[in-house]
């Protein structure tokens, strides 16, 4: 926002919001960043969103934590009651010794008391080494992340019946596609430089076809738009998969090369008929038919995917059903085909490859296998740890509250704020003997905190990440940490070394050379390599190979080289609307807010654009209520109620109401409900039984 040509130098890294992962040009002066502009990355080729462009300026913010701080012995009880700019009622300013040595004095000899969140907002070597520490200092795998909030489930049914979860193609690929569903995704908001390269797809031609529940900017440029009814995805996709195999528009040239399980797949679709599936879905089943015949008759197609299809309870299943289409129609391994699940967070596939899982070590190698575990604890130099996969993120919260989790290490990450039920979350961090925050602000989650370690923003140190593209990318300061905050890769090195560890590193290069040793995705993609390139995609069959835009041409990384059809049966979301609670709740993000606010809150153009809490209704419910467009209205579900501003919103079905979940004053999550796919662990944010009144 400052003046674009007056800075004294320029630092190249990568934009720290979503997983589309932009290059930037950070402009600085004075040690201050003043305006960033895109570079020319292989995601983005100098494009960016508002929020890659004007959020930036939080990290001068005066909130920004710049010592180490300790809970003091009169401090009121925990709670969310912590103003971040001025936490001297609750805390203490501490050297960094006296600090590490609190937090680590907590943490030691504890064993399966301890568990840690990391964050998808770290670099790749910060996301390995938090893994490490917990794995081997606690001797468990009580170790999760965002990942479990955002596409675990999609990873699931990927590692499932393709052998890997990351996309089969770059979102760049839709160039060479002729037809595209982008379904229970909102790329202009969520991944706005993404939604460029669909809207010229369609300027060339391309059909787009968008499947959501809720009406979007995409719409405008789609062949077909189903504006289904929330949580009839199954119903819809074997609906779909239904029309190709009846009209015969399934590839068996390829089904019989390449997949496993077509049988049972086929005869499963066979009660899906358009016509009793169009009301379950709210689509007709010409329209059904329509969208059957243009998929499955393209040349080349690809499928993208977004939270508003991984966070059910069947999340997993309306991956398989993706995949399953995918699958039958040939349109995996070629240019212009694939699968691809929008990644929400800048690093979520990077932390994910690094092993912050709670069942994978880095690169989803199990920890349940011997093998793989004597395989790195010859690279760590350690002895075993436990070979049971460990708790996930909503179940070390219950763990917490049953009393087997006592203490936690949570790196960058907001639980008080992204958990389901949050108000559940929050009483377990309260709960806790020991709480230990590593964060750039004091966040709502470090209200609860007793150690709190200041940390460093993506612009001031070097790492790499790794985007939804699976290109690994070289993040590098601009500016220094403010005060005394330091590094997340030094910090939690220093911990370590407290807890008794013998950790040496000098540097994030030193981590990433031992990451890599454990990792074979990252063959050929040195440390030095990505500090000349900037970027490499993995695979990378070479030293110069810029890495594999498309993989699974010929096979797919499971036993056998094929690719499986899992059957997906029709589940309800958990909770039916009823009397009590007659419409559905959906969250999510927008546009000029990033998660739970943390950063983009404290953005002056981000905030000035969208500074109050809000909720969408269609304007039939707003007038039903009696309510005007900006009034306040009342969302109640079974855990908890909230007060936000209306607006009117016809991309939103009458009986519906959407809330982002970025603002602390009216919380979404105390409203969602904690319930979770069974295969992927993530909860079901997108529909919790509501009830809307006027405040
Ligand atoms: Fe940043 Fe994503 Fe916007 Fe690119 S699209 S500028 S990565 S928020």
């Amino acid at each position: 926002t400052g003046d674009s040509t007056d800075f004294d130098r320029e630092v190249a890294s990568i934009c720290p919001f979503c997983g589309v992962g932009c290059q930037v040009s950070l402009k600085v002066k004075d040690d201050r960043i003043t305006h960033v502009e895109g570079l020319n990355g292989p995601a983005n080729e100098g494009r960016l969103c508002v929020k890659g462009r004007f959020g930036f300026d939080y990290i001068h913010h005066p909130h920004r934590l710049t010592r180490p701080l300790i809970r003091r012995d009169d401090a009121p009880a925990k709670g969310l009651n912590v103003d971040p700019g001025n936490w001297a009622t609750h805390f203490r300013e501490a050297t960094w010794d006296e600090a590490l040595d609190a937090a680590a004095a907590g943490l030691r000899g504890r064993g399966v008391e301890v568990a840690g969140f990391g964050s998808a907002k770290c670099t790749n070597e910060e996301a390995y080494l938090f893994q490490k520490l917990i794995r081997q200092g606690f001797g468990h795998n009580n170790v999760d992340h965002c990942t479990r909030l955002c596409h675990a489930s999609s990873v699931a049914a990927l590692i499932e019946n393709v052998g890997s979860g990351a996309v089969t193609a770059t979102f760049n690929e839709i160039e060479n596609a002729d037809v595209a569903i982008v379904i229970g995704a909102n790329p202009v908001e969520n991944h706005p430089v993404a939604a460029t390269y669909f809207k010229q797809f369609t300027q060339r031609g391309g059909k787009l076809i968008v499947m959501d529940p809720r009406g979007q900017a995409l719409s405008r440029f789609a062949t077909h738009m189903l504006q289904f009814r929330p949580g009839a995805d199954v119903s819809l996709l074997n609906a779909i998969m239904h029309v190709i195999v009846e009209e015969n528009l399934y590839d068996q040239q390829y089904i019989d090369a390449y997949t496993e399980n077509w049988a049972a797949e086929k005869a499963h679709l066979a009660a899906f008929t358009p016509e009793a599936m169009a009301p379950v879905c709210g689509i007709d089943a010409g329209t059904i038919r329509a969208v059957a015949r243009d998929f499955a008759g393209a040349r080349a197609g690809m499928i993208f995917w977004g939270m508003g299809v991984s966070q059910h309870i069947h999340g997993t299943d309306n991956s398989r059903c993706l995949i399953s289409l995918a699958l039958m129609c040939g349109q995996v391994g070629r240019p212009g085909t694939g699968l691809h699940p929008l990644r929400g967070q800048n690093n979520v596939q990077g932390a994910s490859d690094a092993g912050l899982i709670p069942m994978f070590l880095p690169d989803y190698q199990s920890v349940t296998d011997d093998t793989i575990r004597a395989e790195f604890q010859a690279i760590w130099n350690s002895d075993d740890w436990s070979g049971k996969a460990g708790l996930t993120v909503t179940e070390i919260i219950d763990a917490i509250h049953a009393d087997k989790i006592k203490a936690m290490y949570v790196q960058g990450e907001n639980p008080a704020m992204s958990d389901p039920d949050v108000d559940h979350a929050r009483d377990a961090l309260a709960r806790l003997d020991h709480l230990v925050v590593q964060d750039i602000f004091l966040t709502e989650t470090a209200n609860y905190a007793d150690v709190i370690l200041p940390a460093s923003a993506f612009y001031e140190k070097s790492g790499t990440v790794t985007n939804t593209n699976r290109q690994v990318q070289m993040g590098r300061p601009a500016v220094p940490p403010p005060g005394e905050a330091r590094e997340d890769w030094a910090i939690t090195v220093a911990l370590a070394q407290k807890c008794g560890l013998n950790w040496h590193y000098d540097s994030p290069a030193d981590v990433y050379a031992e990451m890599a040793r454990g990792m074979p995705s990252l063959d050929n993609i040195t440390w030095d390599r990505l500090a000349a390139e900037g970027a490499v995609t993995y695979p990378s069959l070479s030293p110069t190979d810029p890495g594999q835009a498309i993989v699974f041409g010929d096979g797919f990384p499971r036993d056998g080289g094929r690719a499986r059809f899992t059957p997906a049966n029709v589940v309800a979301p958990d909770e039916a609307p009823d009397a009590e609670y007659p419409m559905v709740l959906t969250t999510g993000r927008q546009l000029e807010h990033w998660h739970t606010g943390s950063m983009t809150r404290r953005s002056r153009v981000l905030d000035a654009v969208e500074p109050q809490a809000n909720c969408s209704l269609h304007p039939a419910t707003l007038r039903k209520l009696g309510v005007e467009p900006g009034g306040m209205v009342t969302l109640t579900t079974r855990r908890g109620t909230v007060q936000v501003m209306a607006r009117a919103d016809r991309a939103v079905s009458p009986d519906m109401v959407f809330l982002p979940f970025a603002y602390v004053e009216a919380a979404a999550n105390i409203l969602t409900n904690p319930v979770l796919d069974p295969f992927g662990k993530i909860p079901e944010f997108k529909f919790a039984a509501v009830r809307v009144t006027a405040a």
